[in-house]
């Protein structure tokens, strides 16, 4: 007789699979998004982009990814050697001054509330004083460099889990939605790192989210994921996803495209031609659909393009033994 438990066991996607295809995948949706940076949803719609095509906007070879992985790479370079709040921040302070954790040694794509943070950074402030807290400053920065922090607290108690995303996001975003998308987004990740599919996935996260953010000043900003939370989110049509760069607007498109897709490519490539802002949608939903498939599903001609891939590669080894050792 088969013996189901060992085939299902065989099928599953190891952790490490997950972690190297959740941050490889991140860069990849970045890099194919690059490019496309505030292309019309319209005009990708006649000439949808599904390879590493370089150029366009910033004007960068093909592969080139942009401050999503870099800002991402800086965190998974300091989670190495455990969580640092001040480390994390000063090389963020190094990625804008020295080019560190770039594909060609200069910071590019660098977001107004990021650069108003650092600077800030730069001047004194600790990081825990650094973030903007203004309504207005509520765009994707925090959130599209989260992913690595999933994985690091991802077994600790939800509080501690809350409280290190939370923490890490504010180092540049820190109203309170821009820590809940945070939030949100973390949690999904641990419920795929538990092997659950997509759609239980975010009914975890949601649950959660609903139970730990419902003091104040959590509580007000909570209506603001209604949507993401409603029954027939997935169900929503593609005119009605917004790819602009509120994070709120991030999150529901990236996990609109990682519901609404089969294959670690199906879901990249749905976001970028979403287009506007493309390498972000494509950096936070490939961090899904990367830890979600496993590193074997982002395909080789995306990988071989991909900017200091080898790097990249040898990186999330190093974050994933300073994890599992
Ligand atoms: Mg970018």
């Amino acid at each position: 007789m088969l013996n189901w438990s060992i085939i299902s066991e065989m099928k599953k996607v190891d952790v490490r699979e997950r972690i190297l295809g959740g941050i490889l995948g991140l860069s990849v949706g970045d890099a194919l998004g690059v490019p496309i940076e505030f292309a019309y949803r319209e005009e990708l719609k006649e000439d949808p982009v599904s390879e590493m095509i370089g150029y366009g906007y910033h004007n960068q070879p093909p592969g080139t990814w942009s401050d999503d992985t870099s800002l991402t790479l800086c965190t998974v370079e300091s989670l190495c050697n455990g969580y640092d709040l001040e480390d994390i921040a000063n090389r963020f302070l190094r990625w804008f001054k020295e080019g560190y954790m770039t594909p060609y040694g200069v910071a590019f794509d660098v977001g107004k509330t990021t650069r108003v943070a650092i600077s800030r950074l730069k001047h004194g402030f600790s990081p825990k004083e650094s973030g903007l807290t203004d309504e207005l400053s509520n765009g994707n920065g925090g959130l599209m460099r989260i992913l690595p922090v999933a994985f690091f607290v991802q077994n600790m108690n939800i509080a501690e889990q809350m409280r290190i995303t939370h923490e890490v996001t504010a180092i540049t975003h820190a109203h309170p939605r821009s820590l809940i998308a945070s939030g949100i987004y973390v949690q999904i990740i641990i419920g795929i790192m538990e092997n659950l599919d997509p759609e239980t996935a975010l009914l975890r996260a949601k649950k959660i989210a609903m139970d730990f953010y419902r003091d104040e000043p959590f509580a007000r900003e909570l209506k603001h994921f209604d949507r993401l939370f409603s029954e027939n989110f997935m169900n929503l049509p593609e005119q009605e996803i917004f790819s602009d760069g509120y994070v709120v607007h991030t999150l529901e498109a990236s996990i609109w495209c990682f519901l609404n897709s089969g294959s670690f490519e199906e879901a990249c490539l749905r976001a970028i031609n979403l287009g506007d802002d493309a390498d972000t949608t494509g950096a936070v939903t490939g961090g899904l659909a990367g830890t979600y498939y496993g590193v074997k599903a982002i395909p080789e001609r995306f990988l071989r393009k991909l900017a200091k891939a080898e790097e990249i590669f040898g990186l999330v080894e190093k974050f994933f033994e300073s994890l599992y050792k």
